[in-house]
Formats: C-alpha cells, structure tokens, sequence
C-alpha cells in the first residue's frame, strides 16, 4: 500500500473521518518529533487542546513520546512523534473494515426491489399491504431503481479494493 509517511493523503482523510480533521492536521505536524507547545504555536491552538489531541491519538496509538526532566526547573518537556509504524496498520483496518460493510450493503441492495414515493421507500410487502398507495403522502408507490445506489456501491467497493492492492 502507497501509504507511508504521515503526509499521506489517504491517511490524513482517514484520520479526518474516525477522528477529526484537527487530529488528522496535528499527526501531519508530527513528522519530526515536536513539543505541544510549538504544535500549539504553529497551528495556533491552545496549548491544552493540543495535548487533548494528542492524547486521543497516543489512545490508539498513532504516536508516542519522549519525557525529558528539565535539571534546573523541574519541569517536564514532552517531545512527540507520529508512530509511521501504526500508521499503514490504521489504515488497512480502516479500509478492510469498509469494504466488508459496502460488501454487505451491496449483497442486500443487489437483488432488492422496493418501493418509493417522494417520503418513503418500502418494501414489497408493505407497498402490496398498501395497495401501492403511501399511507403517508397518498402519493402511489412505484417500483424504486436502485441502479444509482448499486453502482455507487460498486465503485466504492473497487477503489477500496484498489488501495488495499495497490502494495
Ligand atoms: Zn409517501
């Protein structure tokens, strides 16, 4: 999979859709290990809603630190990086996790027939229940093309597919 490197565009959506496109922005400043604060000052966030970010993602382990004593003050610096090595993991489970719900979308679109008016879509049974007529809107229930959902669904599919091959 093309996915290395935390500038990764698939990655940075990925992280976006299961996190936030914050998270996704401040695993992209990590590329190099860097201090909260500075990633607070690059992104022009506070400081402590950085470390909140942060802390979701070394939650699942998308990056890990350094904690170094200061002699003199006795603070504590943290020093923070991307975990590259998670990162290609992530995003295979993401994608495979995707394409088996598509896969099963797609197996019970297929060979469904439905019925819709401009409020609902109903099955056969209750369009036959109902005469075809919708007890909603009174507007008559026809036949409901999927065609459009079908092959969105399939090329959905194929492009996930892709990615995952594409190794
Ligand atoms: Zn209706």
């Amino acid at each position: 999979m093309g996915t290395r490197g935390v500038d990764n565009s698939i990655f940075f959506d990925i992280i976006s859709e299961t996190l936030t496109k914050e998270h996704a922005t401040i695993i992209k400043h990590l590329s190099k290990p860097t201090q909260d604060e500075e990633i607070a000052k690059e992104l022009n966030l506070k400081a402590t809603i950085v470390r909140t970010l942060l802390n979701d993602l070394h939650a699942r382990n998308l990056v890990e630190y350094e904690r170094t004593k200061n002699k003199k003050t006795g603070w504590y610096t943290y020093l923070w990086m991307a975990r590259e090595d998670r990162l290609e993991g992530y995003i295979r489970d993401y994608l495979e996790n995707k394409l088996n719900k598509l896969t099963i979308d797609l197996n019970s679109e297929k060979d469904l027939i439905t019925f819709n008016c401009s409020c609902s879509r109903v099955s056969f049974e209750i369009a036959y229940e109902n005469t075809f007529v919708c007890p909603k809107c009174n507007e008559k229930l026809g036949e409901f093309n999927n065609k459009k959902i079908v092959n969105q669904l399939r090329t959905e599919i194929a492009k996930i597919n892709s990615l995952l091959g594409a190794k």
